[in-house]
């Protein structure tokens, strides 16, 4: 990625009241997410295990305690959401079970949903550009992503060492083929308001 990390949004947002609290937003993420912050017990297993923890503006534990203080605002525009790599760590770590990857998912939604602009441009174009290969043919290829990745972003060079190298050893396919049942696959993503076209 050739973005540099943006800055903090700490600074954005004015200081908690704690005599302003209210807890819809932990109630809509149990609702929508199944996950209950309340169990959080503060312990850090999810921070410490985190795959991208050290470039998140916001922790695991952090994200947690922000949910229970209905800091929604802040959570929309972290540019955690755009460098967690949904590998659900923080899930297998935690003694609560609590699903901060579904988190992550469900805070994602919602910033397609209010219009909220990704911190991390490129990050939500290859999302959009993956789920365009999903809707197309049913899978991911690969080769044209990443062509259509590097094109869109202007980076015209930026494989050519090592895609032909790949491309020989036979790890790379042109020619993905597409799934039988295309239409099935299609149906989902007419009823799925979310997706953006690029
Ligand atoms: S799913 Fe996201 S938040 Fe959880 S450990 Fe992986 S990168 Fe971190
Ligand atoms: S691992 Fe679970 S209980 Fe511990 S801080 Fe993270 S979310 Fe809370």
């Amino acid at each position: 990625m050739s973005e540099t990390m943006p800055k903090p949004v700490a600074s954005f947002f004015p200081a908690l009241r704690l005599d302003e609290l209210d807890d819809a937003l932990a109630r809509e993420i149990k609702e929508e997410c199944g996950v209950d912050v309340e169990l959080c017990l503060e312990c850090g297993k999810c921070s410490g295990g985190c795959s991208n923890g050290h470039i998140f503006d916001y922790t695991p534990r952090k994200i947690v305690q922000l949910i229970k203080l209905g800091d929604r605002e802040r959570l929309l525009h972290m540019d955690a959401l755009w460098t967690c790599v949904s590998c659900q760590l923080c899930w297998d770590r935690c003694p609560s079970a609590i699903n901060v990857a579904r988190v992550m998912d469900y805070l994602r939604e919602q910033t397609y949903k209010e219009n909220v602009p990704p911190t991390r441009k490129e990050v939500a174009l290859f999302h959009e550009l993956m789920l365009g290969s999903v809707e197309r043919i049913g899978r991911v290829a690969e080769t044209r992503l990443v062509l259509e990745f590097n094109i869109k972003t202007k980076q015209y060079t930026k494989d050519a060492d090592i895609g032909p190298k790949m491309f020989f050893k036979g790890k790379l396919n042109p020619f993905t083929s597409g799934i039988k049942k295309i239409e099935e696959v299609r149906q989902i993503f007419r009823k799925n308001p979310l997706r953006k076209e690029v």
